[in-house]
Protein backbone atom coordinates (compact mmCIF):
# COMPACT_ATOMS: atom_id res chain seq x y z
CA UNK A 1 0.00 0.00 0.00
CA UNK A 2 2.47 2.75 1.10
CA UNK A 3 6.04 2.85 0.82
CA UNK A 4 8.36 1.95 3.95
CA UNK A 5 8.82 4.20 6.79
CA UNK A 6 11.86 4.95 7.82
CA UNK A 7 12.99 4.17 11.29
CA UNK A 8 14.01 7.98 12.08
CA UNK A 9 10.65 9.35 11.48
CA UNK A 10 7.76 8.60 13.30
CA UNK A 11 5.19 7.95 10.65
CA UNK A 12 1.52 8.93 11.97
CA UNK A 13 -1.36 6.23 12.10
CA UNK A 14 -2.63 5.03 8.31
CA UNK A 15 -6.42 6.63 7.94
CA UNK A 16 -8.57 4.93 5.28
CA UNK A 17 -9.40 8.21 3.44
CA UNK A 18 -5.48 8.84 3.38
CA UNK A 19 -5.14 5.57 1.83
CA UNK A 20 -7.28 5.22 -1.09
CA UNK A 21 -5.01 4.26 -3.80
CA UNK A 22 -2.97 4.71 -5.71
CA UNK A 23 -2.27 4.53 -9.50
CA UNK A 24 -4.75 2.00 -10.96
CA UNK A 25 -8.27 2.26 -10.71
CA UNK A 26 -10.08 5.36 -11.90
CA UNK A 27 -11.80 8.04 -9.25
CA UNK A 28 -14.67 9.01 -10.64
CA UNK A 29 -14.89 12.38 -8.81
CA UNK A 30 -11.11 13.30 -9.57
CA UNK A 31 -10.13 16.33 -11.93
CA UNK A 32 -9.73 13.70 -14.50
CA UNK A 33 -11.57 10.86 -13.63
CA UNK A 34 -9.70 8.63 -16.52
CA UNK A 35 -7.98 5.08 -16.09
CA UNK A 36 -3.84 5.08 -17.45
CA UNK A 37 -4.44 3.76 -20.85
CA UNK A 38 -0.48 1.93 -20.80
CA UNK A 39 0.33 -1.04 -20.34
CA UNK A 40 1.65 -0.58 -16.17
CA UNK A 41 5.02 -2.80 -15.15
CA UNK A 42 3.81 -4.91 -12.19
CA UNK A 43 4.75 -2.70 -8.81
CA UNK A 44 6.43 -5.85 -7.98
CA UNK A 45 9.51 -5.94 -10.83
CA UNK A 46 12.63 -6.13 -9.50
CA UNK A 47 14.12 -4.01 -11.78
CA UNK A 48 11.57 -1.08 -11.68
CA UNK A 49 14.76 1.78 -11.02
CA UNK A 50 17.65 -0.02 -13.26
CA UNK A 51 14.47 0.33 -15.92
CA UNK A 52 13.69 3.81 -14.88
CA UNK A 53 17.70 4.63 -15.11
CA UNK A 54 18.27 2.64 -18.51
CA UNK A 55 14.87 4.64 -20.00
CA UNK A 56 16.43 7.91 -18.95
CA UNK A 57 19.89 7.41 -20.24
CA UNK A 58 18.68 6.42 -23.48
CA UNK A 59 16.65 9.59 -23.66
CA UNK A 60 19.70 12.37 -22.50
CA UNK A 61 19.45 15.86 -22.37
CA UNK A 62 15.95 15.45 -25.02
CA UNK A 63 13.46 14.69 -21.17
CA UNK A 64 13.58 16.95 -18.53
CA UNK A 65 11.87 15.19 -15.15
CA UNK A 66 10.03 17.36 -12.81
CA UNK A 67 9.27 16.28 -9.44
CA UNK A 68 6.69 18.82 -7.18
CA UNK A 69 7.18 18.33 -3.75
CA UNK A 70 4.44 16.09 -2.31
CA UNK A 71 5.97 13.05 -5.02
CA UNK A 72 7.20 9.86 -3.02
CA UNK A 73 10.64 9.00 -2.90
CA UNK A 74 10.64 6.20 -5.63
CA UNK A 75 10.25 8.98 -7.76
CA UNK A 76 11.73 12.29 -6.91
CA UNK A 77 14.91 9.87 -7.34
CA UNK A 78 14.44 10.38 -10.94
CA UNK A 79 13.52 14.14 -10.78
CA UNK A 80 15.83 16.77 -12.66
CA UNK A 81 14.79 19.38 -10.20
CA UNK A 82 12.14 19.35 -7.50
CA UNK A 83 10.13 22.46 -6.07
CA UNK A 84 6.62 23.69 -6.15
CA UNK A 85 4.38 23.85 -9.28
CA UNK A 86 5.35 27.41 -9.70
CA UNK A 87 8.89 26.54 -9.77
CA UNK A 88 8.48 23.73 -11.84
CA UNK A 89 6.54 25.34 -14.35
CA UNK A 90 9.52 28.09 -14.92
CA UNK A 91 12.11 25.34 -14.74
CA UNK A 92 10.72 23.76 -17.47
CA UNK A 93 10.25 27.09 -19.26
CA UNK A 94 14.15 27.62 -18.97
CA UNK A 95 15.05 24.03 -21.04
CA UNK A 96 13.81 25.00 -24.22
CA UNK A 97 16.08 22.20 -25.70
CA UNK A 98 14.25 19.20 -23.74
CA UNK A 99 11.74 17.89 -26.17
CA UNK A 100 10.01 16.02 -23.34
CA UNK A 101 8.95 17.09 -20.10
CA UNK A 102 7.94 14.79 -17.64
CA UNK A 103 5.87 16.07 -14.87
CA UNK A 104 5.84 14.18 -11.79
CA UNK A 105 2.80 16.09 -10.08
CA UNK A 106 -0.77 16.63 -10.76
CA UNK A 107 -2.91 17.90 -13.93
CA UNK A 108 -3.04 21.55 -13.57
CA UNK A 109 1.03 21.54 -13.27
CA UNK A 110 1.29 19.96 -16.54
CA UNK A 111 -0.80 22.27 -17.45
CA UNK A 112 1.10 25.10 -16.38
CA UNK A 113 4.14 23.72 -17.80
CA UNK A 114 2.79 23.04 -20.95
CA UNK A 115 1.45 26.53 -21.37
CA UNK A 116 4.91 28.11 -20.21
CA UNK A 117 7.09 25.83 -22.51
CA UNK A 118 7.65 26.40 -26.16
CA UNK A 119 5.43 24.61 -28.77
CA UNK A 120 8.22 22.51 -29.84
CA UNK A 121 8.18 20.82 -26.39
CA UNK A 122 5.25 17.96 -25.13
CA UNK A 123 4.67 18.00 -21.34
CA UNK A 124 3.46 14.79 -19.99
CA UNK A 125 2.15 13.45 -16.94
CA UNK A 126 2.99 9.37 -15.98
CA UNK A 127 -0.62 9.17 -14.82
CA UNK A 128 -4.23 10.96 -16.51
CA UNK A 129 -6.00 9.80 -13.39
CA UNK A 130 -3.95 12.53 -11.31
CA UNK A 131 -5.98 15.34 -10.50
CA UNK A 132 -6.29 17.89 -7.74
CA UNK A 133 -9.46 17.75 -5.37
CA UNK A 134 -8.79 21.63 -5.26
CA UNK A 135 -8.64 22.51 -8.65
CA UNK A 136 -11.57 20.03 -9.05
CA UNK A 137 -14.07 22.44 -6.93
CA UNK A 138 -14.22 25.79 -9.61
CA UNK A 139 -15.53 24.11 -13.07
CA UNK A 140 -15.81 26.82 -15.81
CA UNK A 141 -19.48 26.44 -15.72
CA UNK A 142 -19.72 27.61 -12.05
CA UNK A 143 -16.96 30.12 -11.97
CA UNK A 144 -18.88 31.60 -15.45
CA UNK A 145 -22.08 31.20 -13.26
CA UNK A 146 -21.08 33.61 -10.36
CA UNK A 147 -19.55 35.91 -12.70
CA UNK A 148 -23.06 36.43 -13.65
CA UNK A 149 -24.11 36.43 -9.96
CA UNK A 150 -21.65 38.82 -9.43
CA UNK A 151 -22.77 41.04 -12.41
CA UNK A 152 -26.77 40.99 -11.25
CA UNK A 153 -25.55 41.85 -7.96
CA UNK A 154 -23.48 44.86 -9.91
CA UNK A 155 -20.49 44.38 -8.69
CA UNK A 156 -18.59 42.44 -11.77
CA UNK A 157 -17.22 45.74 -13.28
CA UNK A 158 -15.03 46.23 -10.08
CA UNK A 159 -14.23 42.72 -9.21
CA UNK A 160 -10.77 41.67 -9.93
CA UNK A 161 -10.86 37.76 -9.84
CA UNK A 162 -7.34 36.37 -8.23
CA UNK A 163 -6.50 32.85 -9.54
CA UNK A 164 -4.09 30.33 -6.91
CA UNK A 165 -2.20 28.22 -9.35
CA UNK A 166 -3.74 25.46 -8.08
CA UNK A 167 -6.57 25.64 -10.67
CA UNK A 168 -7.40 24.25 -14.09
CA UNK A 169 -6.16 26.17 -17.23
CA UNK A 170 -9.58 27.08 -17.54
CA UNK A 171 -10.03 29.12 -14.39
CA UNK A 172 -6.86 30.52 -15.34
CA UNK A 173 -8.24 32.00 -18.74
CA UNK A 174 -10.92 33.21 -17.21
CA UNK A 175 -9.10 34.99 -14.81
CA UNK A 176 -7.09 36.25 -17.34
CA UNK A 177 -9.74 37.21 -19.90
CA UNK A 178 -11.29 39.44 -16.75
CA UNK A 179 -8.35 41.30 -15.58
CA UNK A 180 -7.27 38.93 -12.65
CA UNK A 181 -4.10 37.58 -12.16
CA UNK A 182 -2.65 34.19 -10.96
CA UNK A 183 -0.81 33.87 -7.60
CA UNK A 184 1.18 31.02 -5.52
CA UNK A 185 1.20 30.68 -1.78
CA UNK A 186 4.67 32.66 -2.30
CA UNK A 187 3.36 35.64 -3.14
CA UNK A 188 -0.48 35.98 -2.13
CA UNK A 189 -0.02 39.13 -0.37
CA UNK A 190 1.13 41.01 -3.30
CA UNK A 191 -0.95 39.51 -6.28
CA UNK A 192 -4.21 40.41 -3.46
CA UNK A 193 -2.47 44.47 -3.30
CA UNK A 194 -2.06 44.48 -7.07
CA UNK A 195 -6.04 43.46 -7.45
CA UNK A 196 -7.04 45.85 -5.19
CA UNK A 197 -5.10 48.71 -7.09
CA UNK A 198 -7.31 47.73 -9.96
CA UNK A 199 -11.08 47.01 -8.61
CA UNK A 200 -12.96 47.22 -5.29
CA UNK A 201 -13.32 43.51 -4.28
CA UNK A 202 -11.11 40.05 -5.04
CA UNK A 203 -13.02 36.67 -6.49
CA UNK A 204 -10.02 34.31 -5.23
CA UNK A 205 -10.52 30.80 -6.27
CA UNK A 206 -10.69 28.07 -5.59
CA UNK A 207 -8.79 28.20 -2.08
CA UNK A 208 -10.87 29.76 0.34
CA UNK A 209 -8.09 29.24 3.24
CA UNK A 210 -5.43 31.10 1.28
CA UNK A 211 -7.44 33.80 0.19
CA UNK A 212 -8.89 33.92 3.66
CA UNK A 213 -5.40 33.95 5.27
CA UNK A 214 -3.64 36.45 3.08
CA UNK A 215 -6.50 38.51 3.47
CA UNK A 216 -7.40 38.14 7.32
CA UNK A 217 -3.77 37.35 8.74
CA UNK A 218 -1.34 39.03 6.72
CA UNK A 219 -3.20 42.34 5.33
CA UNK A 220 -5.34 43.14 8.48
CA UNK A 221 -8.83 42.52 6.65
CA UNK A 222 -11.22 41.16 9.43
CA UNK A 223 -13.72 37.64 8.58
CA UNK A 224 -16.43 40.19 8.35
CA UNK A 225 -14.33 41.67 5.12
CA UNK A 226 -14.37 37.95 3.80
CA UNK A 227 -18.00 36.05 1.94
CA UNK A 228 -18.01 32.41 1.01
CA UNK A 229 -19.41 31.92 -2.57
CA UNK A 230 -20.61 28.21 -2.75
CA UNK A 231 -21.16 27.10 -6.41
CA UNK A 232 -23.61 24.42 -5.39
CA UNK A 233 -26.12 27.26 -4.10
CA UNK A 234 -28.33 29.48 -5.80
CA UNK A 235 -26.57 33.04 -6.13
CA UNK A 236 -23.75 31.55 -4.38
CA UNK A 237 -25.63 30.99 -1.19
CA UNK A 238 -25.46 34.63 -0.93
CA UNK A 239 -27.66 38.03 -1.06
CA UNK A 240 -26.56 40.59 -3.38
CA UNK A 241 -26.23 43.20 0.01
CA UNK A 242 -23.69 40.43 1.36
CA UNK A 243 -21.85 40.64 -2.53
CA UNK A 244 -21.89 44.36 -2.30
CA UNK A 245 -20.60 44.71 0.99
CA UNK A 246 -17.19 42.72 0.78
CA UNK A 247 -14.31 43.11 -0.28
CA UNK A 248 -12.75 39.12 -0.57
CA UNK A 249 -15.27 37.16 -2.26
CA UNK A 250 -13.51 34.04 -1.32
CA UNK A 251 -14.68 30.31 -3.75
CA UNK A 252 -15.28 27.75 -1.54
CA UNK A 253 -12.77 25.15 -2.43
CA UNK A 254 -10.16 24.28 -0.15
CA UNK A 255 -7.13 21.31 -0.43
CA UNK A 256 -8.09 18.09 1.13
CA UNK A 257 -4.76 17.07 2.53
CA UNK A 258 -4.30 20.68 4.54
CA UNK A 259 -7.85 20.86 5.14
CA UNK A 260 -7.41 18.13 7.48
CA UNK A 261 -5.43 19.35 10.12
CA UNK A 262 -7.55 21.13 13.06
CA UNK A 263 -6.63 23.15 15.98
CA UNK A 264 -6.76 19.68 18.31
CA UNK A 265 -3.88 19.31 15.39
CA UNK A 266 -2.01 22.07 17.24
CA UNK A 267 -3.09 21.57 20.89
CA UNK A 268 -2.09 17.99 20.51
CA UNK A 269 1.48 18.35 19.48
CA UNK A 270 1.93 21.60 21.65
CA UNK A 271 1.27 19.35 24.42
CA UNK A 272 3.26 15.89 23.26
CA UNK A 273 6.34 18.35 22.14
CA UNK A 274 7.07 21.00 24.65
CA UNK A 275 8.96 23.77 23.00
CA UNK A 276 7.67 22.78 19.36
CA UNK A 277 7.86 25.19 16.78
CA UNK A 278 4.41 25.04 14.71
CA UNK A 279 5.32 25.63 10.49
CA UNK A 280 1.85 25.38 8.17
CA UNK A 281 1.21 25.49 4.71
CA UNK A 282 -1.94 28.66 4.59
CA UNK A 283 -3.51 26.44 2.77
CA UNK A 284 -4.28 25.22 6.51
CA UNK A 285 -7.99 26.33 8.05
CA UNK A 286 -7.58 29.92 9.69
CA UNK A 287 -8.22 28.60 13.20
CA UNK A 288 -4.83 26.38 12.24
CA UNK A 289 -2.88 29.08 11.04
CA UNK A 290 -3.90 31.59 13.55
CA UNK A 291 -2.87 29.03 16.38
CA UNK A 292 0.82 28.42 14.10
CA UNK A 293 3.76 30.21 14.88
CA UNK A 294 4.93 30.34 11.25
CA UNK A 295 3.28 30.10 7.60
CA UNK A 296 4.29 29.77 4.44
CA UNK A 297 4.56 27.42 1.32
CA UNK A 298 6.35 24.78 0.67
CA UNK A 299 9.59 26.42 -0.32
CA UNK A 300 9.18 28.69 2.81
CA UNK A 301 8.98 25.88 5.10
CA UNK A 302 12.40 24.31 3.56
CA UNK A 303 14.20 27.16 3.80
CA UNK A 304 13.01 28.07 7.49
CA UNK A 305 13.86 23.67 8.18
CA UNK A 306 17.17 24.68 6.60
CA UNK A 307 17.81 27.88 8.96
CA UNK A 308 16.43 26.07 11.96
CA UNK A 309 19.09 25.87 14.45
CA UNK A 310 19.98 22.46 16.29
CA UNK A 311 18.32 20.88 18.77
CA UNK A 312 14.98 22.81 17.48
CA UNK A 313 11.83 20.69 17.36
CA UNK A 314 9.01 21.30 14.47
CA UNK A 315 5.19 20.38 13.72
CA UNK A 316 5.01 20.92 9.74
CA UNK A 317 1.38 20.95 8.79
CA UNK A 318 1.62 20.05 4.99
CA UNK A 319 1.67 17.17 2.98
CA UNK A 320 3.28 13.56 3.96
CA UNK A 321 6.21 12.84 1.99
CA UNK A 322 7.36 15.82 1.87
CA UNK A 323 7.74 16.00 5.62
CA UNK A 324 9.10 12.34 6.05
CA UNK A 325 11.81 13.67 3.57
CA UNK A 326 12.88 16.38 5.49
CA UNK A 327 12.32 14.85 8.98
CA UNK A 328 14.85 12.31 7.43
CA UNK A 329 17.30 15.10 5.64
CA UNK A 330 17.62 16.65 8.76
CA UNK A 331 18.17 14.68 11.19
CA UNK A 332 21.64 14.41 11.40
CA UNK A 333 21.33 18.26 12.54
CA UNK A 334 19.52 17.20 15.47
CA UNK A 335 16.76 18.97 14.41
CA UNK A 336 13.52 17.09 15.52
CA UNK A 337 10.92 17.32 12.99
CA UNK A 338 7.36 15.61 12.79
CA UNK A 339 4.14 15.47 11.31
CA UNK A 340 1.50 17.75 12.82
CA UNK A 341 -1.31 15.59 12.91
CA UNK A 342 -1.42 11.71 13.92
CA UNK A 343 -3.05 10.33 11.15
CA UNK A 344 -1.13 10.14 7.27
CA UNK A 345 -2.00 12.66 5.19
CA UNK A 346 -0.84 11.55 1.62
CA UNK A 347 -2.37 13.43 -1.38
CA UNK A 348 -3.52 10.93 -2.83
CA UNK A 349 -3.97 11.82 -6.33
CA UNK A 350 0.15 13.22 -5.91
CA UNK A 351 0.49 9.68 -5.12
CA UNK A 352 -0.63 8.01 -8.19
CA UNK A 353 2.55 9.50 -10.08
CA UNK A 354 4.17 5.91 -8.95
CA UNK A 355 7.42 3.71 -9.89
CA UNK A 356 6.08 1.92 -12.60
CA UNK A 357 3.86 4.94 -14.29
CA UNK A 358 7.32 6.64 -14.55
CA UNK A 359 8.91 3.97 -16.24
CA UNK A 360 6.04 3.34 -18.36
CA UNK A 361 6.10 7.12 -19.69
CA UNK A 362 9.86 7.12 -19.95
CA UNK A 363 10.36 3.52 -22.23
CA UNK A 364 7.24 4.75 -24.08
CA UNK A 365 9.07 8.28 -24.52
CA UNK A 366 12.53 6.53 -25.08
CA UNK A 367 10.69 4.07 -27.74
CA UNK A 368 9.47 7.45 -29.82
CA UNK A 369 5.49 6.87 -28.50
CA UNK A 370 4.64 10.34 -26.46
CA UNK A 371 1.96 8.94 -23.92
CA UNK A 372 -0.71 10.81 -21.77
CA UNK A 373 0.34 14.17 -23.56
CA UNK A 374 -0.99 17.13 -21.75
CA UNK A 375 -2.17 19.88 -24.21
CA UNK A 376 -4.36 22.85 -23.30
CA UNK A 377 -6.47 24.13 -26.15
CA UNK A 378 -4.70 27.22 -27.73
CA UNK A 379 -7.23 30.38 -26.82
CA UNK A 380 -7.49 28.40 -23.08
CA UNK A 381 -3.62 28.83 -22.99
CA UNK A 382 -2.93 32.23 -24.40
CA UNK A 383 -5.45 33.83 -21.80
CA UNK A 384 -3.98 31.90 -19.18
CA UNK A 385 -0.36 32.80 -20.18
CA UNK A 386 -1.84 36.66 -19.81
CA UNK A 387 -2.72 35.61 -16.24
CA UNK A 388 0.34 33.95 -15.24
CA UNK A 389 2.48 37.19 -16.86
CA UNK A 390 1.02 39.84 -14.92
CA UNK A 391 1.59 37.50 -12.04
CA UNK A 392 5.62 37.38 -12.75
CA UNK A 393 5.08 41.52 -13.32
CA UNK A 394 3.83 41.31 -9.91
CA UNK A 395 5.54 44.32 -8.25
S1 LIG B 1 -1.96 18.65 -1.89
FE1 LIG B 1 -4.02 19.57 -2.10
S2 LIG B 1 -3.78 21.28 -3.54
FE2 LIG B 1 -1.93 19.95 -3.73
S3 LIG B 1 -2.43 18.53 -5.40
FE3 LIG B 1 -3.04 17.50 -3.51
S4 LIG B 1 -5.23 18.05 -3.25
FE4 LIG B 1 -4.36 19.47 -4.76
Amino acid sequence: MTTAQPLDFQAPAPSPLALLLLGREADPKSERGVECPGDLPAPSDPDLVERARAAKAKLGDKVFVLGHHYQRDEVIEFADVTGDSFKLARDAAARPDAEYIVFCGVHFMAESADILTTAGQQVVLPDLAAGCSMADMATAEQVAECWDVLTEAGVADVTVPVSYMNSSADIKAFTGKHGGTICTSSNAERALNWAFEQGEKILFLPDQHLGRNTAVRDMGMSLDDCVLYNPHKPGGGLTAEQLRGAKMILWRGHCSVHGRFSLDSVNDVRERIPGVNVLVHPECRHEVVAAADYVGSTEYIIKTLEAAPAGSKWAIGTELNLVRRLANRFAGEGKEIVFLDKTVCFCSTMNRIDLPHLVWALESLAAGKVVNRIEVDPEVAAFSKLALERMLALP
